[in-house]
């Protein structure tokens, strides 16, 4: 699992007609929860007249505040606007299925042609370019082919023998309206970051303050014993409470207690 800040890979060129971007869904629709976007990904957005738009999305935070998941004392606070201050673009928060659509509607308005529920098999080189081969017998052919096919993409056995390794974290995300009662009283305009022994929980605003996106992440004790039941609800064991906090507060992500080690999880 990758951290909830890690930044997206940059794709080398704009959303244009060069080829055929095909996925395995068979419909574009919504996908996931939310989204942070640090200023290397905002400068791409701008950078495709996209910005904007994105921003009126999203939320554009003031600050990021890291807090201890077993007491909720503040650890550290990084200022988010001093960040665009010093790299020239925003940190941003957003619906994924926000910036889908975003994207979406530019390459429809960039003239691309989008051919979904088709799932790549293989890719050859040609004397021009490459040829992609879908399941269906089809095949594309480009300048370059552009393989933004995730964690198990078949192109990249084409360049490395190697295999995707478990980090023994689930996330389960989840988003709520804002105007729910528990809600009224979180600060919207902070990125909060609850950090606990093999676990930290997330939550920050979406779609201009309307929803609140959290995420709880855990060590599971199933994908660490090589289960293959792991994250999934049943994979959940009661928790085990440790010594108890001079608070006895629990771990907000995972039940447990300071000290006791975040090793079990519930449906956030
Ligand atoms: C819980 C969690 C939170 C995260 N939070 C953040 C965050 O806040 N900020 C951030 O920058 N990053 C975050 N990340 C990381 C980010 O989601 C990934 O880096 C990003 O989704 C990778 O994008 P991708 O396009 O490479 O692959 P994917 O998003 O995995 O997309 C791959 C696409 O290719 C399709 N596909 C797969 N195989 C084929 C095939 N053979 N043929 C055709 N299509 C195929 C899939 O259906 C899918 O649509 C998070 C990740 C997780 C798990």
């Amino acid at each position: 699992m990758a951290a909830s800040a890690a930044s997206e890979s940059r794709t080398p060129d704009p959303p244009g007609p060069a080829g055929p971007p095909a996925g395995e869904r068979p419909a574009f629709g919504e996908v996931g929860a939310g989204i942070q976007l640090a200023p290397n990904c905002t400068r791409i957005l701008d950078d495709y007249g996209l910005l904007e738009e994105a921003k009126s999305l999203g939320v554009v935070p003031d600050s990021m505040v890291m807090r201890d998941a077993v007491d909720g004392d503040e650890l550290t606070r990084i200022d988010l606007r001093d960040l665009e201050k010093r790299y020239g673009y925003p940190y941003l928060v957003i619906h994924r299925s926000d910036l889908h659509g975003l994207l979406l509607r530019a390459c429809e308005r960039a003239g691309v042609e989008l051919i979904n529920d088709a799932h790549a098999t293989s890719y050859e080189n040609t004397e021009g370019g490459a040829r992609v081969t879908v399941a269906s017998g089809e095949t594309y052919e480009a300048g370059m082919v552009i393989a933004a096919d995730g964690l198990h993409s078949p192109a990249r056995k084409l360049f490395v023998d190697d295999q995707p390794v478990s980090s023994a974290y689930v996330a389960y995300r989840g988003t709520v309206p804002a105007d729910e009662p528990r809600v009224k009283s979180v600060d919207l305009s902070e990125v909060v970051v609850y950090v606990g022994p093999g676990c930290h929980f997330v939550h920050y605003g979406l779609r201009g303050g309307a929803m609140l996106n959290q995420v709880a992440v855990f060590e599971s004790p199933k994908a660490l014993a090589g289960e293959d039941d792991w994250g999934t609800p049943t994979s959940s064991t009661p928790p085990s409470p440790g010594p108890a906090s001079s608070s006895g507060t629990a771990c907000p992500s995972c039940g447990g207690r300071s000290g006791g080690g975040c090793s079990t999880a519930t449906r956030s």
